[in-house]
């Protein structure tokens, strides 16, 4: 495969660094649009099939390893990352134009979310095994059923450009799909493709490492949309992880249910993520809620996720007080280069349809054609906000809307006409419970995860974490892709009827070894 260290512009496919006979592309510096080292080769179709073919001939191996196997797999990666050092960090840094902190920062959770897998399946209980015990005497005899979960087959994984790390070749897709036991292939973003190729031969070498087949693992470079296409449809790929456009998710997930085997796509796509600022918490700290606020959506230049895009507010004036002082937090942000130059140029064409729209008003007008990184906030009447279902679609990027509601009614019927989104924040003090009381019901329906008094960009990656929600959120918002419940996307529960003993996986054993299992109907913990 090479040094480790070297960026040489090929996949990785079968353990082995391979020049892609597709298209040809350059790494782009994000700050100067500068193109960097030598050409990239994106694959050709053959080699995307092989990549899938070699994932599905490794998956029978890959999901019946030991779980303590899988797990030592998933510390390796994390370690071989680590050993990287500064030329990881240095080169995500200027594919990017993220600071240092950022990136060490996002190493740290990549490397964290590894660990994380890796203790779950040491712990165990994560394949949900359920235990009917035979009942002979019974009219009539129930038969022994042991249910358990497990992998669901090699996962396409698509690299966000907006976690070059996190959300990337060994992100959380990945780690998701490794612990349960799927091959991953991972569809390199053309945003960073020198940040993947060193995470891509780190992760290879791990394989290598712990002695896992090579199939287990490819990361394919891709010039267009037909390395992601060709993914997607092959016959060996079972499951779907993306982050990233609506269109770009909406395309993939068309072409996974027009498979002759349709599969599921778990794609993470858009969201506002609104904040509503209930009456006395901006009676009682309106300037410190415009500072937090401020900050949230300015942080990595608004290119989360969680970015806080839309605020809703009670006409008052506090709500005036909160409007001046969160125009000036947001104009006193410097511009700074966005991940892409589609993505800057994107985000100025969603600020000038909001800056020419007749119903808004710009409270901190950024200079967009200068500088394309400039956050900017706008504000609304929930009745012009109603009447225009354009003003709800996601500006990726430092941008936001204020919508000045009439009264709580008018809130409700405004957070009742959102979209699925990841997160909704409520800004409240003991004062405002009721009126909380009466949001949360319609937030539940709306969103994966309700925040009291916070500010939803950072995501803790633990395991009450849901990072999802109702569609365009996600395009399946039963599930996660933060957290250990993120395992849950790529397996499947299946039943063993009256089997010996040694044909069961281990945790299905009748010993097997402290497990937490569902034992006729009751938790228990066997030895
Ligand atoms: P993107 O254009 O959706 O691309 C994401 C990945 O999917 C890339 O690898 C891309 O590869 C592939 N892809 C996209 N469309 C495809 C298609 N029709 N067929 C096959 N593969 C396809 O997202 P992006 O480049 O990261 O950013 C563009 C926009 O996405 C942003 O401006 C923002 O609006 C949104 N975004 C949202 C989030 C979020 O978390 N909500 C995060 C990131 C981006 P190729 O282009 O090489 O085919």
């Amino acid at each position: 495969m090479g040094a480790l260290m070297e960026i040489t512009g090929e996949a990785l496919i079968g353990g082995r660094a391979v020049r892609g006979n597709g298209g040809v592309f350059f790494a782009h510096a994000a700050a100067t649009g500068e193109a960097l080292d030598q050409p990239y080769h994106g694959v050709g179709a053959d080699q995307v099939a092989l990549a899938c073919a070699l994932a599905g001939a490794a998956f029978d191996t890959f999901r019946n390893t030991a779980d303590h196997a899988r797990a030592d797999l998933l510390d390796a990666i994390g370690e071989r990352i680590l050993a990287l050092g500064d030329t990881l960090v240095e080169r995500a840094m200027v594919e990017t134009g993220l600071p240092r902190v950022r990136i060490e920062g996002e190493r740290g959770r990549t490397i964290a979310q590894l660990g994380m897998f890796a203790r779950l399946l040491r712990e165990g209980s994560w394949r949900q095994v359920a235990i009917d015990s035979a009942l002979p005497e019974r009219t009539p005899p129930r038969p022994d059923i042991r249910m358990g979960l497990i992998a669901l087959g090699p996962v396409a994984v698509f690299g966000a450009s907006n976690f070059p790390l996190a959300f990337s070749v060994a992100g959380g897709d990945t780690a998701a799909a490794l612990a349960a036991g799927c091959p991953v292939v991972v569809k390199g973003h053309a945003a960073h493709p020198g940040t993947s190729e060193l995470v891509g031969r780190a992760l290879a070498q791990a394989l290598l490492d712990c002695a896992m087949p090579a199939g287990v693992f490819a990361l394919l470079p891709g010039a267009d949309n037909a390395v992601g296409e060709a993914l997607v449809r092959h016959p060996d790929i079972k499951a779907v992880g993306f982050t990233g456009s609506r269109q770009g998710g909406l395309a993939l997930l068309r072409i996974a249910q027009a498979r002759p085997v349709p599969i599921p796509v778990y794609a993470e796509m858009s969201a506002v993520n609104p904040v509503f600022l209930l009456p006395a918490a901006l009676d009682a700290r309106a300037e410190s809620i415009a500072q937090g606020f401020a900050a949230s959506l300015t942080a990595g230049v608004g290119q989360f996720c969680t970015n806080p895009g839309l605020l809703l507010g009670i006409k008052s004036a506090a709500l005036e007080r909160f409007a001046d002082a969160a125009a000036s937090a947001v104009a006193a942000s410097a511009a700074a280069p966005m991940l892409t130059a589609g993505i800057g140029a994107a985000y100025a064409r969603g600020v000038a349809a909001l800056a020419d729209h007749a119903g808004v008003t710009a409270l901190a007008p950024g200079q967009i054609e200068a500088a394309p990184g400039r956050p900017a906030l706008f504000c609304t009447s929930a009745s012009a906000f109603l009447a225009d279902a354009a003003l709800s679609h996601e500006v990726f990027g430092p941008a936001a809307l204020l919508v000045v509601c009439e009264d709580l009614a008018q809130m409700r019927q405004v957070a009742e006409q959102l979209e699925g989104q990841l997160t909704a924040t409520l800004q409240m003090d003991e004062a405002d419970i009721d009126a909380a009381r009466s949001l949360l019901p319609v937030l539940e329906r709306k969103v994966g995860r309700v925040l009291a008094n916070g500010y939803p960009t950072g995501v803790e990656v633990s395991s009450a974490m849901v990072h999802g929600g109702p569609f365009p959120a996600t395009s399946d918002g039963r599930s996660t892709s933060v957290g250990t419940t993120a395992i849950y996307r790529f397996t499947r529960p299946v039943s063993y009827q009256n089997m010996p003993q040694a044909l069961l996986a281990p945790a299905l054993r009748d010993n097997a070894g402290g497990i937490w299992r569902l034992r006729d109907g009751v938790m228990t913990q066997d030895q």
